[in-house]
């Protein structure tokens, strides 16, 4: 296949630490970035040997790239999205994908129409942990599943401590920051969709008022299984986890909610304990072949941009939940 030409829509940690990294291995050509501020584009281009950063997002689009990566703050995505969909560019878009269900949906809309791939970045989907669970129910390893328990809390690294805590226009809190993953984690591991959410959030000084730095919450299924998740900028000896319980065994996966391509998985039933074997790669390159493999006209990407809306919807629920201390039903 051959290489993707990309561009990059915003000068972001989450490029420089992970992204930038995983385009170049996957075989991937970075010819640009778009900055607002022309001076940290420049700079963010030198930093990692790409020729072109822009503060035009029109010149940006009308460039020779094929793909973009959009990681700007949340609020921005629709934006660029349906700018770089009309541009006639695939679209690997972060998550949350946007902060209005609306908007993501006109997201989805607008790639279909442009027939642009768009895919949304749940790395986690990615993971060798989680793809070994998701393969493990299906075997019926665990006969049928009842629950599952998501433990995403951690501590925010102090360079991220900006406008998740400070910053509500941007989708700031750890509901649209987290929830959202496990939201979608919890789809793709058990194949099934939400019906409703309750949450509950806590302010514990982290973040401004107003705005969550922690929260847990109860996500029931379609099939009637119970998801519990728990997720938190302020915890810093917390260990990531996703079990999931069947009538006949459980799936006990540790350090697995993170980056980094890590973790295991300890298969329990009637016969004993056993570890699955895992084929650990990096999160992202995993995402962006699934990514390149569906410009190509096979398959999809791992997390799509229907995925991206089904998660969103649920994090939002999960927020009006807390507002209004009441169960939020998710719209089919
Ligand atoms: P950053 O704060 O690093 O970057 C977001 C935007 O902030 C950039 O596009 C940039 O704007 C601006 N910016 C960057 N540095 C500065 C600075 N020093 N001063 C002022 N503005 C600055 O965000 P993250 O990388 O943490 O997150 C970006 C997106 O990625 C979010 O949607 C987030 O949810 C998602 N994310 C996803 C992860 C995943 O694993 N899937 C992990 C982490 C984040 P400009 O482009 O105009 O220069």
């Amino acid at each position: 296949m051959k290489s993707l030409r990309w561009g990059l829509i915003g000068a972001s940690t989450i490029g420089r630490e992970r992204v930038i990294d995983a385009i170049r291995q996957t075989g991937g050509e970075i010819s640009s970035v778009f900055s607002t501020d022309s001076q940290r584009g420049a700079a963010y281009a030198n930093e990692f040997g790409i020729s072109w950063s822009t503060t035009d997002l029109g010149d940006f689009l009308n460039s020779p790239i094929d793909a973009v990566y959009i990681s700007t703050t949340n609020d921005l995505h629709h934006d660029q999205c349906i700018a770089a969909a009309k541009a006639g560019k695939h679209i690997l878009c972060e998550k949350p994908l946007a902060t209005h269900l609306a908007d993501a949906v006109n997201m989805v809309t607008a790639c279909k129409a442009a027939n642009v791939v768009l895919a949304t970045n749940h790395h986690l989907r990615g993971a060798a942990t989680h793809c070994a669970m998701r393969d493990a129910i299906k075997a019926g390893k665990i006969g049928k599943p009842l629950a599952i328990k998501v433990v995403h809390a951690g501590y925010l690294p102090v360079h991220l401590q900006g406008w998740r805590l400070t910053n509500p226009t941007a989708g700031a809190g750890a509901i649209l920051d987290l929830t959202v993953h496990d939201a979608d984690l919890m789809r793709f591991v058990l194949d099934d969709d939400a019906a409703s959410v309750s949450a509950t959030v806590q302010n514990s000084g982290m973040a401004i008022a107003g705005v969550e730095d922690a929260a847990m919450g109860v996500i029931t299924f379609r099939s009637g299984i119970l998801g519990q998740f728990h997720d938190g900028f302020t915890t810093k000896y917390v260990q990531t986890s996703v079990e999931v319980h069947g009538d006949s065994g459980s799936l006990i996966a540790t350090n697995c909610m993170t980056q980094a391509p890590i973790g295991d998985v300890l298969l329990r039933t009637a016969e004993g304990e056993t570890k699955l074997q895992l084929q650990h790669e990096n999160l992202y390159v995993r995402t962006i072949n699934a990514f390149k493999s569906a410009i190509a006209g096979n398959g999809k990407p791992l997390s799509t941009g229907e995925d991206g809306v089904a998660s969103l919807a649920i994090a939002l629920a999960a927020l009006e939940s807390a507002r209004t201390h009441s169960v939020v039903s998710i719209p089919a």
